[in-house]
């Protein structure tokens, strides 16, 4: 029970099932727009083309240029293919990646957004850009940036290779994790991400089990849909700090990092708020929030070590004083021994907590 809180409204148009982005035009028109540019990775292409096609006249060309951390060279390459084209809207169809380059697009031109979400990542129902530029990673929220519509096709999940779907599942959880505590969170989000917590426990060891089994695809997206809403309308701490430093300065792949992260920052925290951290361990069990989610993450296959993703001992120093360089919210105090002892157990993978 919350004393007090403000609830801001959530301002994007959700639609949510399976074989939903066939609705995509209907949707783009609903925007009034007559033009969109579908965007992706190199790597699904094909299914942008295919979506595309789908589009007909509506479809002005694909950008298959997405990378990871969106970098400003890929966008302006993208910006001049979207005013060549004559779209005034976009469709990013795929993960983080691509939904990414669709706000920098949006930010720059003023287009509209329909997002096809298609990992578990969660930037798609954010009003959070995160861009690369010199090699240096700079994030700023704005409200053009927050998509306008977002379409949750289970189908397009089953594709989702094993390991990605752990990984990002995990970085999914990290979302949750932060809202419980972020002092702006509100009842809406809370029991967004209490229902999404469950809804993960159980669904991602039958994925495991059976990549293919749509009921457990279902579970996964909706939670994915629960952690994305409390990372773009709540304020993230620690976890998302940290994984910011190695994703920024160690060019650590995404989702594996949140993955490893999650346990320890988690733990950390939990010693100053068990209670707003309880929802968590009472989902994951094992006693605590950090050690139940650890023991999770190790039974589902999730990387569990820093060391698993190539840092080394010697690395540990230089991110602890990044992460304490910039004095942040966060509900425990940072310092710089305390980070560092954190950072020590994320590299060696010893479980956290009691
Ligand atoms: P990603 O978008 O880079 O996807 C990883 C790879 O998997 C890509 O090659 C992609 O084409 C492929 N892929 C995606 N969906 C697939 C599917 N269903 N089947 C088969 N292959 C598929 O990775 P990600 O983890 O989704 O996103 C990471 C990026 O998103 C990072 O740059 C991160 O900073 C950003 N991000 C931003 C926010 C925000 O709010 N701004 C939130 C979360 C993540």
């Amino acid at each position: 029970m919350m004393d007090s809180f403000t609830f801001p409204g959530l301002t994007t148009r959700v639609i949510f099932g399976a074989g939903t982005m066939a609705r995509a035009e209907e949707e783009v028109r609903r925007l009034g727009h007559d033009k969109a540019l579908v965007l992706s990775t190199p790597h699904q292409k094909a299914d942008a083309q295919k979506l595309a096609q789908s589009l007909g006249g509506l479809a002005a060309g694909v950008f298959a240029g997405a990378v990871m951390h969106t970098p400003v060279e890929v966008t302006e390459k993208a910006v001049d293919a979207f005013r060549a084209s004559g779209a005034t809207a976009v469709v990013s169809l795929g993960g983080g990646s691509t939904t990414g380059l669709g706000k920098a697009i949006a930010v720059r031109t003023g287009a509209d957004q329909v997002v096809i979400p298609t990992t578990y990542a969660g930037s798609e129902m954010t009003d959070i850009l995160g861009e690369t530029a010199a090699g240096e990673k700079t994030t700023r929220r704005s409200p053009d940036i927050r998509p306008e519509t977002v379409i949750y096709d289970v189908d397009l999940t089953l594709s989702l290779p094993v390991g990605l779907t752990v990984t990002s599942a995990m970085n999914a959880i990290a979302h949750a994790m932060e809202a419980f505590y972020a002092p702006d969170r509100n009842p809406v989000i809370v029991l967004m991400c209490r229902d999404a917590m469950a809804a993960f426990r159980d669904g991602i060891p039958r994925l495991i089990a059976d990549p293919q089994d749509r009921t457990a695809r279902t579970q996964a997206l909706y939670a994915a849909w629960c952690c994305s809403t409390a990372l773009g309308y709540v304020s993230m701490a620690l976890h998302h700090k940290l994984a910011h430093v190695f994703g920024g300065s160690f060019d650590t792949p995404h989702a594996e990092t949140h993955a490893i992260l999650l346990p320890y920052t988690t733990a950390f925290n939990e010693a100053a708020v068990p209670d707003l951290l309880r929802p968590m361990a009472e989902a994951f069990g094992g006693g605590s929030a950090g050690g139940g989610l650890w023991d999770f993450a190790r039974s589902v296959g999730s990387p569990l070590s820093l060391k698993e993703i190539g840092i080394e001992e010697t690395d540990l120093d230089r991110a602890a004083a990044i992460a304490v360089k910039n004095a942040y919210a966060n509900p425990r105090p940072i310092d710089l021994g305390s980070i560092r002892e954190l950072l020590q157990a994320a590299f060696e993978g010893r479980r956290p907590g009691g």
